[in-house]
């Protein structure tokens, strides 16, 4: 007997390896990697293309600022809803999977590999508020789980899934020998919501020119494309510009479509800097003098006396 599963990819190694346990156990599978504004999928294309399965490739932008608008189990320590994010992840892959027929929906989870997000517990909490009972397979820490539909109905050979817990990597490592596996990221990383500083300007446009268009509720995309780019400021008006710090964010700004776009005067190299949105008129003139404060050759110290701004 055999079943067909989607295995949620992230690039990482428990991930790749979770492909290849599942394989030995007698599934089909095929990868689901998600993209957003804050983290990308390249990891897990080109893990899906060096493990040779099928990946579906899922927006998520909508789902994550759903989140980030209202997460039902809070924050962690920066702008990341991380048990919503993951189950919503899990329900997303559940929708594909009835969509296409197919059996389970797996993750590269380890039990106690991390003591909050992957304990047996939260565990749990993720399978219950992904509404995948049942359906949803961990196949690295299986067999100290219970049994799920696929393996109660022998499609799944319980035998050949794992029992790996705990923060230790030494079986992950000689599973990796065995499969060949030689190419995977660290395992922390990737997501920009966990970076502290990313979070901060995130929550600034939040709670100033907001991540929808107030009339028709879409989302500001460029506004979140733009949030890796330049140092940002808040104007004392409510504008935020954004400088350039180098040739290539100046160019990308200078291709965008803003309020106000702005160069250092006399032609001195030196940043560009956007407006996306003008609030008052009065900031034009500062973001000018801002500008002026980062041409080149000025110090921290010359940089310092410039005082109506607020670096974000
Ligand atoms: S680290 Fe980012 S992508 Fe991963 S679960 Fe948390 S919020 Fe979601």
């Amino acid at each position: 007997m055999s079943c067909k599963g989607l295995s949620l990819m992230s690039g990482g190694l428990d991930s790749q390896l979770a492909v290849r346990v599942l394989e030995r156990a007698g599934a089909e599978v095929e990868g689901v990697c998600f993209e957003t504004p804050f983290f990308s999928s390249a990891n897990a294309r080109k893990a899906a293309a060096a493990l040779g399965v099928k990946l579906h490739v899922l927006d998520f932008t909508e789902d994550e600022v759903g989140l980030l608008e209202n997460p039902p189990h809070g924050f962690g320590g920066a702008m990341n809803p991380c048990i919503d994010c993951h189950a919503t992840m899990i329900r997303r892959a559940g929708e594909l999977m009835a969509s296409l027929g197919y059996d389970f929906v797996a993750t590269g989870e380890v039990q106690g590999q991390r003591p909050m997000s992957q304990n047996k517990q939260s565990l749990c909490t993720v399978e219950k508020s992904s509404g995948l009972k049942g359906r949803l397979v961990r196949p690295m820490s299986a067999k100290l789980l219970e049994p799920t539909i696929p393996e109660i109905e022998g499609k799944l050979d319980r035998e050949k899934l794992l029992d790996i817990s705990g923060r230790s990597r030494d079986r992950q490592i000689a599973l990796a020998k065995e499969f060949g596996i030689t190419d995977y990221p660290s395992p922390a990383g990737g997501c920009k919501l966990t970076e502290e500083a990313y979070g901060r300007k995130l929550k600034d446009l939040m709670e100033h020119e907001g991540l929808r268009d107030k009339a028709t509720g879409a989302l500001n995309r460029t506004l979140l494309d733009l949030l890796v780019v330049g140092r940002r400021f808040r104007l004392p008006g409510g504008s935020s510009v954004i400088l350039g710090r180098d040739a290539n964010e100046n160019a990308r700004l200078e291709k965008g479509v803003f309020a106000a776009i702005l160069k250092p005067t006399n032609g001195i190299p030196g940043p560009t800097a956007a407006i996306p949105v003008l609030v008052s008129e009065s900031d034009i003139p500062l973001a000018q003098s801002l500008v002026n404060a980062y041409v080149r050759g000025t110090t921290p110290a010359d940089r310092a006396s410039f005082k109506p701004y607020q670096l974000i």
